[in-house]
């Protein structure tokens, strides 16, 4: 627990509040407080002194998350729900804004037909002050092949095109792998402070790792970091050699565990994986329900037999007592 004095004389404190004037205020009543502490209850002073730094961690957390506006190019011929993306939730980024832009041009490139990136970067529009990052979806095949592509520093496109049939024959929705794109933008946000050099392009590996830094040269290997996708030891020792937010590997990490399957599928795959454990616990869950069942039926009964036994009758009068 904070001592009073903790909250006025800690160097950290300014650090907390990037807004001046709401840290101003908020020493104001530190302060306040302090001087009440001297007099009334200190415990009580302690308490709201700590429900101070609780709010100070909490603004300071929230305005140093990334700003991600998402930007629909195009139509999409299929199920994906953009309501759902947009209600994630992260310590380290969230979506602000979700606009669209239906009309989009497809043109014939390279014996194929393709969205042309000198296009993209037009219909996205510029980055918005206060966006850190713009990530545009689209349902069309993007130039060379890409999955997901930079445009600059705030900018990046992600094409569900080339993923659609593999993560539908492998159960994955699709929302996961636009999530886990965002991800993977977001840490290279962090990770180089908006900067795009030479090296932000040699950071993903050409073997597939089920890491969120897969370049997944073979595109149908996506399906290994899309339920969940992790984060790998060399990956790992990289980030730890940059200045980012205390904390920040193992937070993704956890974060990134929520990205999976739907229940029914994970399930289904665990018994896939574990036929015979399968079986046991089915035959165990079985026993278990018959149990249950014989239990709920000895109850019922116990319940219903009152009701159902005849009445107690009168004494049966004797053959002497209706003489008399
Ligand atoms: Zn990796």
């Amino acid at each position: 627990m904070a001592a009073p004095g903790d909250w006025q004389s800690s160097a950290s404190a300014a650090m907390l509040f990037p807004n001046k004037r709401a840290y101003a205020g908020l020493r104001r009543a530190a302060l306040l407080l302090g001087r009440e502490s001297t007099q009334a209850d200190q415990t009580t002073s302690k308490c709201r002194l700590d429900t101070l730094n609780g709010w100070a961690l909490f603004y300071n957390r929230r305005s140093s998350m990334k700003r991600v506006k998402i930007c629909r190019l195009g139509c999409f011929n299929h199920r994906l729900n953009f309501a759902e993306i947009a209600k994630w939730r992260s310590r380290y980024f969230r979506i602000t804004d979700m606009s669209l832009r239906a009309d989009i041009t497809v043109d014939h490139f390279e014996n194929n037909y393709v969205y042309p990136t000198c296009n993209i970067a037009a219909d996205m529009g510029e980055v918005e002050p206060g966006t850190n990052l713009v990530i545009a979806v689209v349902d069309q095949p993007l130039e060379e092949n890409f999955y997901m592509r930079r445009i600059d520093a705030n900018r990046a496109v992600v094409s569900v095109f080339p993923v659609l049939d593999i993560l539908a024959k492998a159960n994955i929705p699709i929302e996961n792998y636009i999530i886990r794109c965002i991800y993977e933008m977001v840490v290279f946000v962090y990770e180089g402070q908006g900067r795009v050099d030479d090296e932000i392009y040699m950071i993903p590996h050409h073997e597939t790792r089920g890491c969120l830094f897969d370049m997944n040269v073979f595109i149908d290997r996506i399906v290994y970091s899309c339920s969940p996708p992790t984060i790998c030891t060399e990956c790992k020792a990289r980030l730890r050699a940059r200045p980012l937010p205390t904390g920040f590997i193992e937070g993704i990490e956890r974060e990134l565990r929520r990205i999976r399957k739907p229940l029914y599928y994970r399930i289904e795959e665990n018994i896939k994986r574990h036929p015979v454990v399968a079986l046991f616990a089915a035959s165990a869950l079985a026993v278990l329900l018959n149990v249950a069942a014989s239990v709920i039926y000895d109850r019922l009964k116990a319940i219903a037999q009152p009701s159902a036994a005849p009445l107690p009758s009168a004494p049966h009068a004797g053959p002497s007592e209706g003489a008399r």
